[in-house]
């Protein structure tokens, strides 16, 4: 199923992306089940970020040539940092160029949406409780990141965490083409199966740290390619099986 939130005249709900119409949904993210017998057309709606997320828990250098182009060795175990809830930013949303950054990057990654509470879980049990994938964009301020110790202010600004379009529930994601577009152009083709880290080690790592609930997302980390946007460009981040996410960048009011 592809998992949509979306927003039209009769409000915001969840619902299931069908070909050109919207099914609605009820109920919460753990215990989603079909409403009304009703179907609602796109052009009638717009999509949110498909989930609200508690947390985002975005994975660092977790791709073999990402590590190589930043000059880091392979880690040996997960590296985690958190983005705040209030960067998400939905599908054909603006990502905000902000005056304090003169190197603003696109990250194209594949997101993990958790579907129920997660706490010590081993990686075996963690396919239990992953509620589907999506695409994410980890818009970085690589400049900050660089000047500053820890990741908090490079990555968290408003508007620096694209999320969707739609979680889908019943893909395998241990081998998906991964691609990032500026302004049509390809800056990063890779796979999934190339993740240092897979999806089930990274839910079971952070479960052993930090409760995971429902609608939170991990971000299992971008590969080589990165590169730099500036206001005016068009990023796409685009999933095999999952969907293209696109945002424009605006230079912050
Ligand atoms: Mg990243």
């Amino acid at each position: 199923m592809r998992i949509v939130r979306y927003e039209s005249d009769r409000g915001i709900g969840f619902g299931e992306m069908l070909d050109r119409e919207i099914r609605p949904l009820e109920g919460d993210l753990s215990d989603l089940r079909f409403a009304r017998d009703e179907r609602i057309p796109l052009e009638r709606a717009r999509l949110l970020a498909p989930v609200l997320p508690g947390k985002i828990v975005a994975v660092g250098v977790n791709y073999r040539d990402h590590a190589q182009e930043m000059g880091r060795q392979l880690p040996t175990e997960p590296l985690i940092f958190l983005k705040p809830p209030s960067a998400i930013n939905d599908p054909e949303g603006a990502i905000e160029y902000p005056p304090q950054t003169s190197r603003l990057d696109y990250e194209g990654e594949l997101a993990i949406v958790i579907g129920r509470k997660a706490r010590k879980v081993s990686p075996t049990d963690a396919a239990k409780l992953i509620l589907g994938y999506t695409c994410m964009n980890d818009v970085t301020a690589r400049d900050l990141q660089a000047r500053d110790v820890q990741f908090t202010r490079a990555k968290g600004f408003d508007t620096f965490a694209p999320l969707g379009p739609c979680v889908v529930t019943d893909v395998d994601p241990s081998d998906l083409a991964i691609e990032t577009r500026l302004n049509g152009e390809v800056r990063q083709r890779s796979r999934t199966s190339q993740l240092i880290f897979k999806c089930p080690e990274l839910v079971s790592f952070v479960s052993n740290i930090m409760t995971l609930l429902p609608g939170d997302v991990i971000s299992t980390g971008t590969p080589a390619g990165v590169g730099p946007m500036k206001p005016g460009d068009l990023v796409e981040v685009e999933i095999e099986r999952i969907g293209c996410l696109r945002s424009r960048v605006v230079a912050q009011q």
